[in-house]
């Protein structure tokens, strides 16, 4: 099939089917059914695509908060998988159960509608959500379709080799059967060497890159492997929790992590195993290859991405989006200066930001004074025997003057320990039972 230009849809005589927006993007945008799967909304209908950490958030607050509201959950995925703790689950810390948690928990309690579907396209005019069984209209939309992988930043249009190098390759910083793949490449691992790059800023969980070599490190003790992990950045140090980081590689992983700065990718095959970098060229074994972030495709989809950063633009105080007020970009799509991605700072936005300020505009009131701060913590297991943890936690204020948060308080812990290795799964366990029970 040709291109086709996003105003010129083309209708599939017969099928109530369009087919839009190909340009460069991904066919899995293509199919826009043309039924209305649900009756019209009656005004305060919210529809929320994606259900990971700030979409499940923001269907249980607002059901909540405002009982009169209708919610709509759509969400691609069968299971929830989490992220955060993936990487202790990548060294057998802790079973694949405990990531594992049921979208239909939540929605009945909280008496949302889970739509287990994936959105194709968004037409902001008619205010519908179409996916592939119908379209669906809303009268406000929070969008949180977290991140997706840029590998034309490193393959252009060669989407070959973008294949072999995800399926050979795999990321895993979206959760699914990568993670599955990774954790067997680290278990089979017996000698040579084992890169894994850090994306460029911003990414999806500044420390989990740090973290997960920290813990392949662990498993690569335990398993006596006869080579090295090279941890492959383009930055000129770890951030954050950089000295915690670095005292763990260098006191418990000193023979097995090369930490190398400053090195940015110039070219990566996947066909020959090598990384060039600005620190020079890296032969591989085996490897961790992390492509640049950027916003979910449905945003893209919705017009809503800034082309230059791959971001969505919003409101720093009520994450409106700056090309829509009706839609609210929460989680890893947003981009506000000073807000890391995290799944903790994703459950915040949309607890206290977004629901907030929905709220407030379905009442009539001022959406940015109805804004609660947040706040963002992150533990990181740097110590898989006995575990051990390193913490960071920053507390925001919200200067209304400015009309942007700011940060108000940090506190790092650096010095790994047990105790914060326990905080680590009571952190854990009550974001999960704050979403799915
Ligand atoms: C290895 C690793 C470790 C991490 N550790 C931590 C940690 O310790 N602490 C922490 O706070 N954060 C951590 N994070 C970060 C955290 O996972 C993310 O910041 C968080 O998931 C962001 O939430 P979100 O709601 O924006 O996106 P997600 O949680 O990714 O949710 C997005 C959802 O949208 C769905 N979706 C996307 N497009 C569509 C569509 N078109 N139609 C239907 N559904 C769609 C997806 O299937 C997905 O379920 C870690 C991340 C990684 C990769």
């Amino acid at each position: 099939m040709g291109e086709v230009s996003r105003r010129d849809l083309l209708k599939v005589a017969g099928l109530g089917v369009t087919v839009g927006a190909l340009q460069g993007a991904s066919l899995a945008y293509a199919v826009r059914t043309q039924n209305r799967i649900l009756p019209p909304p009656k005004g305060k209908r919210v529809v929320i695509v994606g259900g990971g950490w700030a979409g499940v958030t923001a269907a249980k607050y607002l059901r909540k908060e405002e009982p009169g509201s209708e919610v709509i959950l759509i969400e691609e995925r069968k299971i929830f998988m989490s992220c955060p703790i993936s990487n202790v689950w990548l060294a057998g810390l802790v079973d694949m159960e405990f990531l594992m948690h049921d979208f239909h928990t939540p929605a009945s309690k909280y008496g949302y509608t889970f739509l287990n579907t994936r959105a194709t396209g968004v037409d902001r005019d008619k205010r519908r959500v179409y996916t592939a069984e119908g379209y669906v209209e809303y009268d406000y939309l929070i969008l949180a379709p977290g991140i997706e992988y840029n590998y034309e930043a490193w393959f252009g249009n060669d989407r070959k080799l973008s294949r072999i190098c995800s399926t050979s390759f795999p990321s895993a910083f979206i959760p699914g059967a990568e993670h599955v793949a990774l954790k067997r490449k680290i278990e089979n691992f017996e000698e040579g060497t084992f890169v894994l790059t850090v994306p460029p800023p911003p990414h999806r969980c500044p420390p989990a890159p740090y973290e997960r070599a920290a813990m392949i490190a662990h498993v690569f003790k335990r398993n006596e492997v006869a080579g090295k992990l090279i941890v492959l950045d383009p930055k000129d140090g770890i951030r954050p929790k950089g000295p915690g980081f670095m005292s763990a590689y260098e006191e418990l992983y000193s023979d097995l992590i090369e930490y190398v700065p400053e090195a940015k990718i110039k070219e990566v095959d996947p066909v020959k195993k090598v990384v060039r970098t600005t620190a020079g060229d890296f032969r591989f074994d085996d490897a961790n290859l992390n492509p640049p972030h950027r916003a979910g495709g449905i945003a893209r989809e919705a017009g809503l991405v800034n082309p230059k950063t791959g971001w969505c633009d919003v409101d720093p105080l009520t994450l409106q989006s700056k090309e829509d007020p009706r839609i609210f970009v929460a989680g890893d799509a947003s981009s506000v200066k000073g807000f890391p991605k995290s799944g903790d700072m994703a459950h915040n936005h949309a607890q206290r930001m977004v629901v907030r300020a929905l709220i407030a505009l379905m009442r009539g009131r001022d959406p940015k004074s109805a804004v609660e701060a947040p706040t963002n913590t992150c533990y990181s297991m740097v110590n898989g025997d006995p575990k051990e943890a390193i913490v960071i936690n920053v507390l925001y204020a919200l200067d209304r003057e400015k009309g942007a948060p700011v940060k108000k308080k940090v506190r790092v812990e650096n010095t790994r320990s047990k105790q914060l290795a326990r905080a680590t799964f009571e952190w854990a366990k009550a974001l999960y039972r704050d979403m799915f029970s």
